[in-house]
């Protein structure tokens, strides 16, 4: 899994639609080419992050979870 190598050199503008180079601040990060404010995922991505991790952690777990 290299998700996570690629998504701590960009992060997600909104405006630009991408994926971009940012600039640090003390709270946020802010878009290289427009000055939006970025975050680590789009939702997209977010959701697939967030469900790899959980499946992760499920198996790590030996599959006692099932749906109840
Ligand atoms: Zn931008």
């Amino acid at each position: 899994m290299d998700i996570i190598d690629y998504y701590n050199e960009k992060k997600w503008c909104d405006s630009c639609a991408s994926y971009v180079n940012f600039l640090m601040s003390v709270d946020d990060s802010y878009c290289v080419h427009c000055g939006t404010k970025v975050r680590l995922f789009n939702k997209e991505d977010l959701k697939n992050f967030t469900a790899a991790l959980t499946k992760e952690k499920d198996q790590r777990k030996g599959r006692r979870v099932k749906a109840s």
